[in-house]
């Protein structure tokens, strides 16, 4: 650390803001709880918010317990929780003597968001990020996710000091980057890519969301928006994992709380590389 930025150093570096370029990033890593035992932990992040990474954590999820295997939703995106919605799921979280009880969907996927602690689902979540943060760790810490072989964690968008924290105390094995062709012109997503290289995350790749749209008549696709993952993604030496076209079925799946329904097959190719990248 070079002797201006030493001024004023504490040495408790959880409640420092300052890029310490001695600081391991995995030094403030968190352990889960004592009844986990958590195979693989992937985060599924974006540069910026609306781009469809809840979309693409929840269908992620879906893929990998249609496979047999055991799965988790942490849904860390505490402003903007959207995961319960997604699968139906109105209760209120339980809590026992060991700790705090994840929701389970109609599959068995297990789920824990902020959404399930609120007496009123509508209400603003007015927290800073220090609280914020504090949250996403409790529900790596507290909650009982038992025996999971995957636990995939929608992160908080963006790349500010929630992300951050998250990508600092929680043991990613790889992140899984969701951006929109907009993200792609605008660099958002090369900044997402390098929050998690700074941070020592391997990127497992990227997932190009409203990529295009199927006319219902002709057929034909059009990529309204334009498209550019393939350079992008070579550019920085990351796999493109797939591209979801905008499909509204999948959008009012999502609004009636049955996306575990969905059929297509836009993401089997990125989960089957995700669990190579992992094994
Ligand atoms: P984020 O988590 O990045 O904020 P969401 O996954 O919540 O974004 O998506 C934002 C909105 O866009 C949601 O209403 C979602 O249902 C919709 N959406 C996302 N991806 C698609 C898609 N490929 N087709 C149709 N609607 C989508």
């Amino acid at each position: 650390m070079s002797d201006e930025k030493n001024q004023g150093c504490s040495g408790n570096c959880s409640s420092c803001s300052q890029s310490c370029s001695e600081r391991d990033p995995k030094s403030l890593i968190e352990p889960t709880g004592e009844y986990n035992n958590i195979k693989h932990v992937i985060g599924v992040v974006s540069g910026k918010g609306g781009v469809g990474k809840s979309m693409v954590t929840s269908m992620l999820a879906v893929l990998l317990n249609r496979m047999g295997y055991k799965v988790g939703i942490l849904d860390a995106d505490i402003t903007g929780p959207s995961i319960p919605k997604t699968f139906g799921i109105n209760s209120r979280a339980m809590q026992n003597e060991i700790g705090v009880l994840p929701a389970e969907t109609k599959t068995g996927i297990k789920l824990m968001s902020i959404n399930l602690m609120l007496a009123d689902k509508e209400s603003p979540v007015l927290w800073r990020g220090p609280v914020i943060a504090g949250a996403v760790k409790q529900f790596w810490h507290d909650v009982v996710w038992g025996d999971l072989d995957y636990l995939l964690i929608d992160c908080p968008p963006g790349t500010g000091d929630v992300p951050l924290t998250v990508f600092q105390s929680i043991p990613l094995d790889g992140a899984v980057i969701v951006t929109s062709p907009q993200d792609l012109v605008s660099m958002i997503v090369k900044k997402a890519y390098n929050m998690a290289n700074m941070m020592d995350i391997p990127v497992l790749g990227i997932v190009e969301n409203m990529s295009y749209v199927v006319c219902p008549d002709c057929g034909k696709s059009f990529n309204i928006f334009g498209s550019g993952s393939e350079t992008v993604a070579e550019e920085l030496g990351v796999s493109l994992l797939g591209k979801m076209p905008i499909d509204v079925s999948l959008a009012q799946m999502v609004d009636n709380g049955e996306f575990e329904r969905f059929e297509g097959d836009y993401l089997k190719a990125a989960v089957e590389e995700i669990i190579n990248k992992t094994r």
